[in-house]
């Protein structure tokens, strides 16, 4: 009798990009979905994401445009309880809304609220998507959490932008520490720099958004036993 090959089952996996229509997230979206990934589009105007979405129908894997501002736990929590009545999982997780750039500000001359905009979406926004969804990583025990730093975030760096260089060197010790605290579950956290990227925030001479967004969507498909809590830049390890 002749012996018979077992063929592997394909992993069936869901994803959500916030911030996703433009940019590098709307990049991280499209590659996601040429992976096969069910790939939810997060974004704060939805007619925006619908927009989008559709310039990604026909990919390998479905895109769905979902309402996601990421400073509106509201919207973070309903976004949560639909996914997992809707899919019942999400595997990966791309934090990359975010902004706030604010190159002209001086530290020793703060503008308080601005800052606490950008910490608001930069670092809060990453840290409320993250709480509402693990559950729904935990149930299946995998998830794959990439959160969109900055080379701004490392400490050798340090002469502007000082509300965005803060909250991003925040987000990298929130993932070092939510890592930790996920040792062992299946799930890992990582941040990830898209480097100097061509995008209404980068501004011209920045490079292709394809290369910006491949080593997110790398961390984002890291395969078991995965690295966690660290800082990597087109798949390597980078200081902070
Ligand atoms: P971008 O083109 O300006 O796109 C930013 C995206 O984030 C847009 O979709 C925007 O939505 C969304 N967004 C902003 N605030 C939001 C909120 N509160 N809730 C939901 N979505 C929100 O910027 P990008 O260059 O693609 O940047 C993406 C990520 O990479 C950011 O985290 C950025 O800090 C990081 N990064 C970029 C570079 C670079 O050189 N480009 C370098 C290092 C890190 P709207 O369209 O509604 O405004």
């Amino acid at each position: 009798m002749a012996k018979r090959t077992p063929v592997a089952t394909p992993v069936y996996r869901v994803a959500l990009v916030s911030g996703a229509n433009r940019g590098i997230g709307f990049e991280v979206a499209r590659q996601l979905s040429e992976r096969g990934m069910t790939v939810l589009l997060g974004a704060r105007d939805l007619d925006k994401g619908l927009h989008a979405a559709r310039k990604l129908a026909g990919a390998a894997g479905e895109v769905i445009a979902v309402q996601l501002d990421v400073t509106h736990q509201d919207e973070v929590d309903a976004l949560a309880r639909w996914i997992e009545v809707t899919y019942g999982r999400l595997d990966v997780l791309v934090n990359n809304a975010g902004g706030h750039y604010d190159h002209d500000a001086e530290a020793s001359t703060p503008d308080l609220a601005s800052a606490r905009d950008a910490l608001d979406t930069n670092l809060f926004g990453a840290w409320r998507l993250s709480s509402a969804t693990l559950p729904l990583m935990r149930k299946h025990g995998y998830g794959r959490i990439v959160n969109i730093s900055s080379g701004c975030a490392t400490a050798s760096d340090g002469s502007n932008c000082v509300a965005y260089r803060t909250s991003k060197a925040a987000l990298n010790a929130y993932t070092r520490t939510l890592a930790s605290e996920l040792e062992g579950s299946g799930i890992a956290v990582n941040a990830v720099c898209p480097g100097w990227v061509a995008t209404e925030l980068g501004g011209p001479g920045g490079r292709p958004v394809e290369r910006g967004a491949a080593g997110i969507v790398w961390a984002a498909s890291l395969p078991v036993p995965a690295p966690t809590g660290r800082f990597f830049r087109d798949g390597e390890i980078i200081p902070w």
